[in-house]
């Protein structure tokens, strides 16, 4: 009976992030407890790419974590000589289409040079040499050596583990439904079959669902589900020598107004991604749709993501496809995440809000979090991912 113990820290959600968290907060001798509405990977880290991909990121702050994330993934490969992580460094590329695309992505990749990214412009027969079975219709691409990958449920196979082993508990198909604070300070979670748990700490790793959350203890959480569609081929031998995206991929992660302005990619946000998994599946996506908590695959979706992959790659005709995937980015609305205490809410911390970058930043999200609870003194560059920056549009009743 989870109800009969008490905790430093209870964590609401088993994703990479809620497992991430558990994980450091366990090094640091707390006494953890997830509790996860469904079962393993049953939100977006059960559904997603698998990439570690620093191209992506905005200068600033998130891409300077994303170097610390990506070290602590290192470190992981090498501690962790136990668990097959799939960890692949096969570096990545940015097709470009247009001379406008080429000028967007020219500035962009100077941002990210001045940042300390080692990534660069290929001219179209540089990129053919990577990828010889790219349509012509491509007229450049970016290159950099160090995007990286890693199988997000291998990683959250070795969160659990190392959790358990430190005398953490994980509670699978047990979700909140309430959140109290009691007078003495400290929390009192209550779960949907009526077990209430006390702890000092309450860290909200719920994703797309954090706002729910928020919800329960009055505090505004502006998260919300953006979804994405991925599709999954049969395992073939490798095409390229590096993981894809297209210039697009980055105008609907980064500029989502000017795709809608355009009024391209269906209103789905099509954009792609191509890449290779250890086991020799590709992931090939996706979309960018604001379709609320609808989880299920559209033919629309799915037609559109493959019609794009095999006019990029004409070769992909004489590949099957096997399987498809649909899951919920949790996106804030500055597209930063969210990670810290809530000044209204003593013990009351969310981290979550990552949207497709939260296989990328676990690692650092989970680390940063521990040293949070454990009051140790950190960067004022952290106060931007504060959940105090956001203004409630209406009264949050707890
Ligand atoms: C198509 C697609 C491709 C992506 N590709 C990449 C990529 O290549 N690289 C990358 O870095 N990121 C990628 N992402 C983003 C990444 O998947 C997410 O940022 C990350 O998984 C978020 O993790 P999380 O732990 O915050 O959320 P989740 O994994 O969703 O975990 C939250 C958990 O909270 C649980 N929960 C909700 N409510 C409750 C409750 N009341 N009580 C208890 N539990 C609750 C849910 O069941 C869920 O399991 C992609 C996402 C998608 C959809």
């Amino acid at each position: 009976m989870i109800s009969r113990q008490s905790f430093d820290a209870v964590i609401l959600g088993a994703g990479i992030i809620g497992l991430a968290s558990a994980y450091y907060l366990g090094l640091r001798g707390k006494k953890v407890l997830v509790l996860e509405a469904g079962g393993f990977g049953h939100g977006s880290s059960g559904a997603c790419d698998d990439m570690i991909l620093l191209q992506s990121k905005k200068p600033g702050i998130n891409l300077q974590l994303s170097f610390k994330s990506l070290e602590l993934y290192r470190q992981m490969v090498r501690d962790w000589a136990d668990e097959e992580l799939d960890f692949l460094n096969l570096g990545g590329m940015i097709l470009i289409q247009t001379p406008e695309e080429l000028t967007i992505m020219e500035e962009f990749v100077q941002q990210q040079r001045d940042n300390g990214l080692d990534v660069t412009i290929l001219d179209k027969k540089e990129m053919k040499k990577y990828q010889p079975f790219v349509s012509d219709q491509f007229i450049a691409s970016t290159y950099s050596s160090i995007d990286s990958q890693v199988s997000p449920f291998a990683v959250m196979r070795g969160y659990l583990r190392r959790i358990k082993q430190v005398g953490g508990l994980i509670r699978f198909y047990t979700p909140v439904k309430g959140i109290k604070r009691g007078s003495s300070g400290t929390w009192a979670v209550e779960t949907r079959s009526g077990e209430t748990v006390s702890s000092e700490v309450v860290v909200n790793a719920a994703g797309a669902w954090a706002g729910n959350i928020g919800h329960m203890v009055g505090e505004y959480i502006p998260i919300t589900p953006k979804k994405g569609q991925l599709v999954i081929t049969e395992k073939v031998p490798p095409v390229g020598k590096t993981n894809l995206w297209s210039a697009r991929y980055m105008v609907t992660k980064l500029r989502p107004d000017l795709v809608q302005a355009e009024g391209s990619g269906n209103g789905i946000g099509l954009s792609f991604s191509f890449t290779r998994t250890g086991d020799g599946n590709y992931l090939i996506g996706s979309t960018r749709e604001k379709a609320g908590y609808v989880k299920e695959n559209s033919y629309e979706a799915l037609q559109a993501v493959i019609r794009q992959a095999v006019d990029f790659i004409p070769t992909l005709r004489q590949v099957h496809f096997i399987r498809t995937i649909a899951g919920f980015r949790p996106a804030t609305e500055d597209g930063l995440f969210i990670l810290g205490e809530h000044a209204d809410s003593p013990g009351f911390f969310t981290a979550a809000g990552h949207e497709g970058d939260g296989i990328a930043l676990a690692p650092i999200t989970g680390k940063i979090l521990s040293e949070m609870v454990c009051g140790d003194s950190l960067g004022e560059e952290l106060t931007q991912l504060s959940p105090n920056r956001f203004q409630p549009k209406e009264k949050i009743h707890g």
